[in-house]
Formats: C-alpha cells, structure tokens, sequence
C-alpha cells in the first residue's frame, strides 16, 4: 500500500470543505466506526465531505495515490464494506440534509442520511417514501441495492420512487442520472449497488402516509411456528394492499407489555402493520387473535415515524452480525418445517429469521425496469441474521445462518437473493441474484462509468471487457 504523507493529505484538506482525518487526527476514529462491531478497519485518510465536489476531490486523490476507496451511507453493511483498511474513506454521514416539496410531493436527501432523517423531515407534511424498517440504516446503501420494508406491498422498493439522482463517477465527474439523464446509470443504480459511483443526492416521489398508522405485534412460543406460518399463508393470500405482515424469528422482547416470565423467550412473531382504514387491521387482528391465540401481543395505533425507529434499540450499533438471504415463493409445508427445524438452533437472543412480504405495488414493476436483485412476481425475501454480544455466540450463529439457508436452498427461487441480505458476495452468488442477463448489462454500463473497478467493496459487478478507445462514459 503507498505511504501517504502529511502534504499530501494537507493538499487534500485544501481541496475539501469538508473534513479530513489522518490517523493521528482526533474524530478519526468516530469517522471509520461502523455498525457490525466484528469489523475493526482502519483507512490510510477519512474525508467527511459536505458538497459533491468534495467527493470529486477525494475520489480524485484516492487515484492519484493510488489507494482504494471506500464509502460509507449509514454504515450498516454487514459484511462491512463501507470501510476498508488502508483506504481512502468517503464517510458520507454529513451530508445528511432533506428538503420536502409537499406540492409535487418531492424530497432530496443527501448520500448520507439515515432513513429516520428522512422520515422524520418528510412525516412533517404526512408524507413518506418506501423504506427499511430501522431508522438508523442509511438511505444510500439501502436505496442503492433495492430498499423493503412496510410500504413495499403499497408503494413498491425504495428505487421504485427515486425520481433522480446526483452521483459522482469514477472519472470524478459531478452527474444527474434520471429517466432523461445517463439513463443507463439510472437503471444500473435503482438495484446495483455503490458500484457505479457515490450518490451524493437522491430525489424520491413520496406518498400519503399517517401519520398515525395501525400496528400489531403477535408472539407464540417455539412449539407453534408450524401453526402460525400456516395460519400467515392463509393470510397472505388475500392481503390488502394497505396492510402487510412480517413473519420474525426472534425471542420476545424485554418490553412492558411482555410478562416477565416470557421476555427473551425464543419464539416465532407477526407484525401486523395498517395504513388504510382501521376497521381493515383490526378485522385481521381478530382472525389472528382468534384463530391462533397468541402468547403475548401489543395492538396500537402509533405514529408511523415511531414505528420507523421502533427497532433501532434492538439493533444497536456495535453487535456482532453476520446475514444470508434468499427468496421463497410461498410458505409451502417444506419451507414450514424447514423454519420449524431451524428456528430453534440458533443460540444468541440477538439472532434472528426474517420473511419480508413482496407482492402488490412491488410485482407491478417490470423484471427489467430496473437493475434489482430479484425478479418481481410474488414472493418472500428470507432474511437470516447472526447477531451477538460475544464472538462465541457470532459463531455459532453464523454457522446456524449458512446451515439454515442451506436447508432452505432446494425450496428457494435459486441462490440468487437480494444483494442487501448478505454479508459476502462470491461472484457466482453475484450473478445469480441478478441473472446473467442483468448482470450482463450491467457489466457493460460498469465498463462505461467504472472501467477500472474503483468502486469494488460492494456485491461487486466486474466490468465487461472493452476495446481501449471506448473505454470512458458517454453521457
Ligand atoms: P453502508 O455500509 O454505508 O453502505 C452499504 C454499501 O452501499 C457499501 O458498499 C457502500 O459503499 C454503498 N453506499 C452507501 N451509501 C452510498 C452512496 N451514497 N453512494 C454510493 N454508495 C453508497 N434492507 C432493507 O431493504 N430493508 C430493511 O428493513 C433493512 N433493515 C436492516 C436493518 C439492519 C439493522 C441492517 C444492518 C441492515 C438492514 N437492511 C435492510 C440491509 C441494508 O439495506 C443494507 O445493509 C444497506 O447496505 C445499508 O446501507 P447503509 O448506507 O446503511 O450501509
């Protein structure tokens, strides 16, 4: 790795408005944190950049020297990739601003806000867009690699509502991709990744959303996942667009409304959110209550910005984490007593099982209308998490996780998944969640913006390989 020195990185602290920490500097280490504590990396510099030029300047600099760069939106890649040794590290978290047009009910938000900066800024006017559902992930990895949550069922993925983007290519220019703009880079960033650029903006269309919404939270102990998940098959079958279900693998929460004697009991829960009427939520509350008793439930209005962060102490900064994902097209008896199999081996209270509901707005999207790690018809993303206080529970539970997601391989929609659920990214893996087609495309528009493969800490698109003399973006 090239050494850097001082000068260097003074020419650099001249170029950026932004700061700029070595190693010896104080705030660099606040600057390289990341959210999975497994990951300890130091970068030869951090640049907190606040414009897109700034991040022209750093890209530029990382070339120059030589050194690899790396980018970080709300830090929460699992396989911590937005922070790497030895590199030059875009550390976007300043550029956190959201401005909200009720009229053409519009946001911009910067590269590097966090899903609760947007919710909070655009839930002022009742307003929301598609996103996660804990607030402390950044928008840009999120919305980069697809972004479902709650509203995916109503409104569709994250990148089904971005409208436009500002990214700054690896030649260091300053571009707007949009349906008439670089419509090749705009297709390529709605599902590829960070491997085309750093977005340091995102325009998104946004929806009526609360702001009070209905939310139910059902929990049953291990011993009837098999009844439950039939019980959801049957419910999901004929779900209104406004309501959404999402089966978790978790143990029950130390919370007021869980009796003492069954907090941190590992189970099998519904959460039941609503955003129509509440007559619609609460008829489904009643079929679940009545078919399936639960052990434990919570049923409650609650405004849509506190059910945004309603995970965020459970997911803390800091843990250990390893993820696996895949799709399941139904909740078939095998898929059932594979998770009834399963589910009880895992041993950190952290670690969890997720089925995340995609039909609806989401299958009205085209397979190849944008460069999404999935196709569109309906289905279940399977999110499979290791997470712990302590290595010894990490690993365990990261073996649990790859057992899990072998157990469920033959039953799944290929090894394909989507890119956000993973923690490594072998190539064949890569190609299979996009499909030879997508990922063909996708190498080309690589070659044009990236043909040197800057941008490679990411489920990494290789470029296609191109005659030297067209070897640069055309615009
Ligand atoms: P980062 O680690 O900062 O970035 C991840 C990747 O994106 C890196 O390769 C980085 O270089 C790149 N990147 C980030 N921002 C930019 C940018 N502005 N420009 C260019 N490249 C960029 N996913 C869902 O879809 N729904 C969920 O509900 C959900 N919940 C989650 C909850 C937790 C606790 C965690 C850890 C993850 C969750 N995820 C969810 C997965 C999440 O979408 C991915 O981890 C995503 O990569 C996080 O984005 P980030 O900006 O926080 O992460």
């Amino acid at each position: 790795m090239p050494q850097l020195i001082s000068v260097d990185v003074e020419n650099l602290r001249k170029n950026v408005a932004g700061s700029v920490f070595s190693p010896e500097d104080p705030g660099y280490d606040d600057a390289r944190r990341m959210w999975n504590g497994q990951y300890d990396r130091r970068p030869a510099v951090v640049v907190q950049p606040v414009t897109a030029a700034d991040v022209s300047s750093a890209i530029t600099f990382a070339r120059e020297h030589d050194l690899e760069i790396s980018v970080r939106g709300g830090a929460h890649s699992t396989g911590g990739l937005c922070v790497i040794d030895g590199s030059v590290h875009i550390n976007l978290s300043l550029m956190n601003s959201v401005t909200v047009d009720p009229r053409t009910r519009r946001c911009r938000v910067g590269g590097g806000a966090l899903l609760g900066d947007r919710d909070t800024a655009t839930q002022e006017h009742g307003l929301a867009a598609p996103a996660g559902i804990v607030g402390h992930t950044g928008v840009g990895g999120l919305t980069l690699g697809g972004g479902m949550g709650w509203l995916t069922r109503k409104h569709g993925l994250s990148i089904d509502n971005l409208i436009s983007a500002e990214v700054v290519t690896a030649d260091g220019r300053i571009r707007t991709a949009s349906p008439e703009k670089e419509p090749d880079l705009f297709w390529a960033i709605r599902g590829g990744g960070g491997n085309f650029g750093v977005v340091t903006s995102f325009e998104f269309q946004l929806h009526p959303v609360g702001p009070i919404v209905q939310f139910g939270l059902f929990f049953w102990p291990l011993e009837q996942v098999t009844d439950v998940l039939r019980l959801t098959r049957e419910v999901v079958a004929t779900l209104a667009p406004e309501l959404n279900v999402m089966i978790a693998g978790v143990n029950a929460p130390p919370a007021p409304f869980v009796p003492a004697e069954h907090q941190g009991r590992p189970g099998i829960m519904l959460l039941v959110t609503g955003f129509g009427p509440e007559a619609e939520h609460a008829e489904l509350v009643d079929r679940i209550r009545r078919e399936r008793p639960p052990l434990v439930e919570m049923v409650t209005p609650i405004p849509y910005a506190q059910l945004q962060q309603m995970f965020d102490e459970a997911n803390a900064w800091g843990l250990l984490a390893y993820d696996k994902a895949i799709y399941v097209k139904e909740l078939s008896d095998d898929v059932i007593a594979v998770v009834a199999d399963q589910l009880p081996r895992k041993s950190s209270p952290h670690s969890a099982m997720f089925f995340f509901r995609l039909d609806g707005a989401y299958s009205e999207v085209g397979d190849d209308a944008t460069a999404f790690s999935g196709g569109r018809t309906p289905r279940f993303t399977v999110f499979l998490l290791a997470v712990a206080d302590n290595h010894e529970a990490y690993r365990a539970d990261r073996d649990w996780v790859r057992g899990f997601w072998d157990a469920l391989l033959p039953l799944g929609m290929g090894k394909g998944s989507y890119v956000n659920g993973e923690t490594e990214f072998p190539e064949d893996r890569v190609r299979a969640s996009y499909g030879e087609a997508k990922y063909e495309r996708l190498a080309r528009i690589k070659a044009a913006y990236d043909p040197d493969n800057v941008f490679r800490h990411n489920g990494n698109i290789k470029p296609a390989p191109q005659p030297p003399r067209q070897r640069s973006a055309t615009g």
